[in-house]
């Protein structure tokens, strides 16, 4: 007896309503599962299950471990491969596609919302080309645990429901325990999706994904005299947001690639991600990056360019004038500067402790900034010492500057500004407190808790770390090495990879 004819399969685990294998033929290529030697559930994301209107209860059991392992296809799922293509590091790949990963389908929560459901290393599909189709079990955690950290920061992001192992070996520059993880999305659809059928000249495909991806992340557009360009708005406004998002955490995603842009606005693959640590506008830790093309100060463009080339997918769409389509299409992008500002700065004022916007705000953010980095200042405590300031206490952040006399004229820009609204002392540091989280998923700790899991089957380093960052806000005594910054060392030499 295979695993796909296990007795007592899962039954009604999920009430999957899958429109996307439904209803967008010849978008996806059907996936079959392969048996596994021994399936295993490692985490599972109970909040997260509940929130979606699942049991957590029900994740247990050989039969469950088997669908999350991807042995085993669960009551009611249409398992498919998406396809997709892709701008990687600027350069056009007209064919990628889920190599290593599966659409099983979708649910809806009790508030209404769909979810995609996915699993990611579960083997090969008919877009794997040379790949194994598999992932092994650290990029499974890392993937994991950063959805986590970033929904507690309240930054959109696809979340992990469960990692599981699936008890073989995946050879990557050593053998490393293969594993599966699900991951839930608003939806997978990227600017990748709408390049595949752009570049094959398919605009009817096109129209048909503009009208399901506005009857699934705007409805209120499906009206619209120009679903095109409301979608091509609508996605422009997510991404600036999103992207602003990441700056004011610190967040270096990596691999900007279109195939990694989301249309729902989520923060999607976690593979050489990474946070700063001192300040720096050039900061780049993935491998592969070597021109800083993804650099932390590089992502606000990055993410316009990745604009520019969702707009040129939708052309077709857009005007059968292809001049006309241009103009508009133009126009919408000239946009993407003023939103992400507007976004980044109602982000960073919140950060500063103010709950007005007067001229002038983005100076005093700026002129931080070029503080922080002039003096090479640790992002993520600087930010969170300013609360203490706010309460009258000064020292812990002064302490981190060598230099106090440029630093001392700022703190008293940033007190005059302050001291413009009504708002107590004590109120401002508490605001400060709920906008500058204390504990984020700080590099050498990620690795460390990846590396225990890996390599000594310990995962307790994870779950601490999974449980400070997932209460990213509230200081906590105890807690203190999940503040504190990497060894320089670390930091100089950190390296971090893609697809692994
Ligand atoms: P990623 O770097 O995970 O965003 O993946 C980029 C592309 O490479 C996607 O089309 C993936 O499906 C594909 N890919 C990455 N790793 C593998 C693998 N191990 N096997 C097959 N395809 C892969
Ligand atoms: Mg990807």
């Amino acid at each position: 007896m295979s695993m796909n004819e296990l007795p007592g399969e899962p039954i009604g685990m999920f009430t999957f309503d899958n429109t996307y294998a439904r209803d967008l033929e010849g978008f996806s290529a059907p996936w079959q599962p392969t048996p596994v030697a021994s399936p295993c559930l490692v985490r599972v994301n109970d909040a997260l299950a509940e929130s979606l209107g699942l049991d957590p209860q029900l994740f247990t059991g050989h039969a469950v471990a088997s669908v999350f392992a991807g042995a085993c296809v669960p009551n009611g799922a249409s398992p498919v491969a998406q396809a997709y293509a892709g701008h990687q590091f600027g350069g056009f790949s007209a064919q990628l596609g889920d190599g290593r990963a599966v659409l099983l389908g979708e649910i809806v929560d009790p508030s209404g919302a769909r979810h995609d459901i996915a699993l990611k290393g579960s083997g090969r599909t008919a877009f794997s080309r040379g790949g194994d189709g598999k992932a092994a079990l650290g990029p499974v955690l890392r993937e994991y645990l950063m959805g986590e950290a970033m929904h507690a920061l309240g930054v959109p992001s696809t979340r992990a429901l469960v990692a599981a192992t699936t008890g073989e070996r995946v050879i990557r520059d050593r053998p490393l325990p293969g594993a599966v993880l699900t991951r839930v999305a608003a939806s997978h659809l990227r600017v990748g999706t709408f390049q595949f059928f752009a570049a094959r000249g398919d605009s009817e495909r096109v129209r048909r994904l503009v009208g399901y991806a506005v009857a699934r992340h705007d409805p209120d557009s499906v009206d619209a005299p120009n679903p095109a360009m409301a979608l091509l708005d609508a996605v422009i406004d997510r991404q600036a947001e999103l992207v602003a998002a990441w700056m004011n955490i610190g967040f270096i995603h990596g691999v900007m690639n279109t195939d990694n842009v989301t249309i729902s606005g989520e923060t999607i693959d976690f593979g050489p991600c990474a946070l700063l640590e001192a300040f720096d506008p050039k900061a780049v830790f993935s491998s592969i990056d070597e021109g800083g093309r993804y650099a932390y100060g590089n992502q606000p463009a990055m993410g316009k360019w990745n604009m520019a080339r969702f707009a040129e997918s939708l052309l077709t769409v857009i005007h059968s004038d292809l001049d006309q389509a241009v103009q508009m299409a133009t126009e919408a992008l000239d946009r993407f500067d003023d939103r992400y500002r507007d976004h980044w700065l109602s982000g960073v004022r919140r950060k500063l402790g103010l709950d007005t916007s007067r001229e002038g705000d983005h100076v005093l953010a700026e002129d931080w900034l070029d503080l922080l980095a002039r003096h090479r200042i640790d992002f993520t405590l600087a930010w969170r010492r300013l609360a203490d300031a706010a309460d009258g206490d000064d020292a812990p952040l002064r302490a981190m500057f060598d230099d106090h006399r440029q630093f001392d004229a700022w703190l008293i820009g940033w007190r005059e500004r302050s001291s413009a609204e009504s708002r107590e002392a004590s109120v401002q540091s508490a605001a400060m407190r709920d906008a500058n989280p204390i504990y984020v998923p700080r590099n050498h700790l990620v690795e460390a808790a990846l590396n225990a899991a890996v390599d000594d089957d310990d995962l307790e380093p994870f779950d601490r770390l999974l449980e400070a960052v997932s209460r990213p806000y509230d200081e906590r005594a105890g807690d203190e090495r999940y503040a504190q910054p990497a060894p320089a060392e670390f930091t100089a030499t950190y390296r971090t990879f893609c697809g692994t």
